[in-house]
């Protein structure tokens, strides 16, 4: 045997794999909903104007020097009141342990290394179903996984009732991984009222509740609405961590920028958090990335920039809406059996639309039409010129 003939391959990631099998398709008319990157109406990936704006004022004004382990300080600063609130009384007690990450995954690691060191014992409660990469994140970590419920086939909507039990049934002192808004796959959200019911049964199970935040502004335009869950827990007073990605609504994807946090009882304590956190990073990959944080923080500190930005996020969120609109409205004109509300009651980049891993498979051998098996749509690659293919393909499939 030869040096690394144990090795067996690893799986692939369901996500890239989509990616890999589009790519090797050669019909002119393929369409790839695979992964969950934004698309402009034709089709192309977009750079916002204020990401291009922040590139041109950071050009040449920066050393190349490494950040420190933590990060940019003003990018942390301006992420947490991002997450927060401008005003939120936590910032101003100096409660806030925060690190600049490699964006919504680093976040998620650090944060699962951070549970494995001084959360001991303690589980990572995880919904059914969530992001593949979640179960990948926290096994490395050797953190014990469970689940809750979270979505119903039935109503393609929210498992209430379950939720709550399992939040009951849980162990004291449990961690929860809770997607802040925008939930990746399901594209269903809890409602206002119903997170106040969550952070009510979270507190009284003692519960911590960790918060991955990666489409803050994408699920309704508004970063202030879609931070709406994460105030509502701090308004009830919990401790909580927050995973920040720039990913999606600055369309910072391979620039690899976010922010790691976690709300503590006093400063001494944050100070202490933040230590941690940085002596968790520190092994791992030293210090993060400078470019995307500087053009975070020009954004985020220049009032034009930031009014420019929350235009462009409102923008792209708008675009997702109105194809949501105009897939159901296409599918019902065909005739659908099919109820398609849920593709205008779900919200954020992604419609699950209750397709069966084999109607999937069709669009792709028949149609040239690419997604993940789960029936999974990444809303931002539909279009106005797409969407007729589109629905006349998931009408085939589903009829
Ligand atoms: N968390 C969720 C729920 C996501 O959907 C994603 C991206 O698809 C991420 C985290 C991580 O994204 P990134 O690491 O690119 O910020």
């Amino acid at each position: 045997s030869t040096r690394f003939s144990h090795v067996p391959e690893a799986p692939r990631d369901p996500i890239l794999g989509v990616t890999e099998k589009f790519i090797a398709d050669k019909n002119p008319l393929k369409i790839n909903l695979g992964v969950g990157a934004y698309r402009d109406d034709d089709g192309r990936p977009f750079v916002l104007p204020s990401v291009r704006e922040a590139e041109r004022r950071v050009t040449g004004s920066h050393f190349m020097e490494y950040l420190p382990i933590g990060g940019l300080k003003d990018f942390n600063i301006e992420s947490v009141k991002l997450a927060f609130g401008d005003h939120a009384e936590v910032i101003k007690h100096g409660q806030v342990a925060v690190v600049q990450s490699l964006s919504g995954t680093g976040s998620c690691r650090l944060m699962a290394e951070f549970q494995a060191r001084f959360m001991p014992n303690s589980k990572i409660y995880i919904p059914v179903p969530t992001w593949s990469n979640h179960h990948n994140i926290w096994k490395d970590a050797r953190v014990e996984q469970a689940s809750y419920r979270y979505y119903l086939p039935q109503t393609r909507g929210l498992d209430m009732d379950g939720f709550l039990e399992d939040i009951k049934n849980a162990p004291r002192g449990s961690v929860f991984m809770l997607h802040a808004c925008a939930h990746n796959p399901t594209g269903v959200d809890p409602s206002l009222d119903q997170w106040k019911v969550i952070s009510k049964a979270m507190l009284e199970g003692g519960h911590f509740p960790f918060f991955d935040m990666a489409y803050q502004g994408f699920a309704s335009g508004d970063c202030d609405a879609d931070a709406a869950a994460i105030r509502i827990f701090l308004a009830d007073g919990h401790r909580l961590g927050c995973s920040q990605s720039y990913a999606k609504n600055m369309g910072l994807y391979g620039q690899r920028v976010g922010a790691f946090s976690i709300v503590c009882d006093n400063p001494k304590e944050a100070v202490a958090v933040e230590s941690q956190m940085k002596a968790i990073a520190r092994p791992m990959y030293s210090n993060p990335p400078l470019h995307g944080a500087l053009l975070v923080s020009k954004i985020l500190q220049d009032k034009g920039l930031k009014s420019m930005w929350f235009t462009e996020v409102k923008g792209m969120a708008d675009r997702i809406m109105l194809v949501r609109a105009l897939l159901r409205q296409k599918l019902e004109g065909l005739g659908s059996q099919w109820q398609w509300n849920h593709v205008t009651d779900q919200i954020g980049m992604f419609a699950y639309t209750g397709m069966t891993p084999e109607m999937v498979d069709r669009l792709a051998s028949e149609y040239s039409i690419y997604m993940t098996r789960n029936g999974r749509i990444s809303m931002a690659g539909v279009n106005t010129k797409n969407v007729d293919a589109l629905a006349v393909a998931m009408h085939a499939v589903t009829s």
